[in-house]
């Protein structure tokens, strides 16, 4: 998997792309990262990518001409690519778009800064305009890290344990079970004795009850879109875990 980052900052990425599993997703093969500096395709002696609104108004806009180069040279050579377009105005990013982006072979991530791109760029060279929440961010790269962090973490051989991944948070649309490790007592409060019973059917089965509990507690708008196996209902039942959403 490639992706293919379109920025003005590059060395904003530099840095998370070197610790942890990330790093390791690099140096495994894993993942490729390309910092791609959009200001090497400015045209003009000064090597601007924005300008003023036209129409007038606040701030400054990405110019298309050095996005729109910055992404034909990217594309090329590529067998099959996918453009993002990181912004506030874009489909809200979730686990699931996670999943999907981590079937792609080739993500170009475009970074926007200042006012925005020109919407000519968003028209005719994206195919996709991901958000990563309603916020505004002073530019794409700290979103482009999420999406290359949320991606690669899900590619077959990163984390070397698939099944953590099958059991996080979001992935059957509720979130994860509550975690416990060492000291078993910690200032006085106790890791639930079902975690230290090592009956593994009775800890899953906690670990089930519990998950959703929180779920309900926490997030009962996940919870509202969850279904149960008659099994896992009694399961629930037997936990003391009544369903009901707010
Ligand atoms: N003026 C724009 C607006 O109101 O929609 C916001 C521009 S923002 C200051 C500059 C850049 O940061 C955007 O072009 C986009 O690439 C990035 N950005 C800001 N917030 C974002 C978000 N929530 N998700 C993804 N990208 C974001």
């Amino acid at each position: 998997m490639r992706f293919h980052v379109l920025t003005i900052f590059p060395n904003l990425l530099e840095s998370p792309l070197r610790e942890g599993i990330i790093r390791r997703a690099l140096e495994g093969g894993k993942i490729e990262v390309a910092l791609v500096n959009i200001r090497d395709f400015a045209t003009d002696k000064h090597a601007m990518t924005d300008d003023r609104p036209f129409g007038g108004g606040e701030g400054m806009v990405m110019k298309p001409e050095p996005l729109a180069a910055a992404i034909r040279q990217t594309k090329l050579g590529l067998d099959g690519s996918h453009v993002v377009l990181l912004s506030p105005q874009g489909r809200q990013y979730n686990q699931a778009k996670a999943e999907e982006l981590a079937g792609r072979r080739n993500l170009i991530l475009i970074c926007g800064r200042y006012e925005g791109v020109d919407e000519r760029i968003r028209h005719n060279f994206v195919d996709e305009e991901i958000s990563i929440g309603d916020y505004i961010l002073t530019g794409g790269e700290l979103a482009a890290m999420v999406i290359i962090d949320t991606v690669t973490r899900l590619l077959p051989g990163v984390l070397g344990c698939e099944e953590s991944v099958a059991q996080d948070t979001f992935s059957r649309g509720g979130i994860k079970y509550p975690q416990y490790t060492r000291p078993r007592d910690f200032e006085g409060f106790e890791v639930p004795e079902v975690l230290l019973s090592g009956d593994h059917g009775k800890i899953d089965e906690w670990r089930f009850a519990a998950a959703v509990k929180m779920t309900m507690e926490k997030r009962p708008d996940l919870l509202a879109e969850m279904t149960f196996s008659k099994q896992e209902l009694r399961v629930l039942k037997k936990h003391g875990v009544r369903l009901e959403t707010k």
